[in-house]
């Protein structure tokens, strides 16, 4: 059996959230027209709360960079990068490059002002060509047209290390999960990909006997979900944070999700742009107004240029639908969430 079979008979998809089929994207760039290809593994994790490409690297950096090397063969590519997080670099690149010897992969330190959006495939393309960083229109794909304007496979690094497994016929349809926030064992775990949230909380011994809710899929654009939400597959979620009712304080959550946006928006577009200075505005107000927050969520998620943009309707309304509305909780009177009528809530 060739490695595309077994990438589809193992049915892995993308590990970095997309959950595309990894077989028909390596075959896509394969099949696309270019005197050179490339390969890009994305290991710039902007996102908080999730630390698996640290984990891997730090434990299977060799089946990390052997899958990278498959790719090299089977495109076959010209030359390979390893995308890597600023705040890893110092001490991973040394050991990444005695691994690599010979093999034409670059490390490639991703700059502290790339941010957040500085992870994103095509701005990760950018910022490799020397270009300003911030996402590219597509289509066309970077399947098609990546770096340099040349076909170019972008993967994340757990995608790399799973394409190893496969190919040697070790890998058993597992998946990585960071637990964090109000819990005891926080790390990084592996289960099967099929596995409950509920379940990675009970098994890391990390299941609340406190009132809580979790975050998943990283801190900042991550759903939110209460604890009768848990009984669902945990597959895309990268991360689990949990939050103590007792010691949660909604405002501030509520101004940790918009200085985050505010501050990673690259300013391409103006929804964005402005779209969180007007939402930081509106939440650092002595009153909280709750029908712009919908205005302007919702006006981020349809007219935002880039995921990022559009991605901050998921905190903020997950959080309004599944917790505020959800918990008995006593809110402060200037929050004041009872009896909102916006469009983001389930009438
Ligand atoms: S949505 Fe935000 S991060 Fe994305 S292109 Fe627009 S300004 Fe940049």
């Amino acid at each position: 059996m060739d490695l595309i079979q077994k990438l589809k008979k193992a049915k892995l998809t993308g590990r970095g959230g997309a959950c595309f089929c990894v077989a028909d994207k390596w075959q896509m760039v394969k099949k696309a027209k270019g005197d050179r290809k490339y390969v890009v593994c994305n290991a710039s994790e902007g996102e908080p709360g999730i630390k698996k490409d640290k984990y891997l690297f730090d434990n299977e950096a060799d089946e990390v960079i052997e899958g990278i090397m498959l790719a090299l063969e089977f495109l076959p590519a010209e030359k390979a990068y390893i995308y890597l997080n600023p705040d890893y670099y110092t001490e991973l690149a040394p050991k990444l490059k005695k691994i690599i010897g010979y093999f034409p992969i670059e490390v490639f330190k991703k700059d502290h002002s790339a941010g957040y959006i500085g992870g994103e495939e095509s701005s990760a393309l950018n910022h490799i060509e020397g270009k300003r960083i911030e996402p590219r229109i597509r289509p066309p794909f970077p399947t098609e047209s990546g770096l340099w304007g040349c076909p170019t496979l972008v993967n994340n690094v757990e995608t790399f290390r799973d394409v190893f497994l496969i190919a040697k016929d070790q890998y058993k349809g597992t998946k990585l999960f960071t637990v964090g926030g109000d819990c005891i064992y926080d790390g990084v775990y592996e289960f099967p990909e099929d596995i409950f949230i509920e379940d990675v909380l009970k098994q890391t011994s990390n299941y609340p006997d406190f009132d809580f809710f979790v975050q998943v899929g990283g801190n900042a654009s991550g759903t939110v979900l209460n604890k009768e939400q848990l009984k669902q597959p945990a597959m895309g979620c990268a991360s689990i944070t949990i939050h103590s009712l007792y010691k949660h304080n909604p405002i501030e959550l509520l101004k940790y999700w918009v200085d985050f946006y505010k501050h990673e928006s690259c300013g391409q577009c103006t929804p964005c742009r402005e779209g969180f200075y007007r939402l930081k505005e509106v939440i650092y107000a002595s009153k909280l107004d709750w029908q712009a927050v919908d205005k302007l969520i919702t006006n981020l998620k349809d007219s935002s240029f880039c995921a990022l943009g559009s991605s901050a309707y998921t905190p903020f309304s997950s959080y309004i639908n599944n917790v505020i509305k959800y918990t008995s909780l006593s809110f402060p009177t200037h929050i004041a969430p009872q009896g909102m009528d916006i469009k983001c809530l389930p009438r």
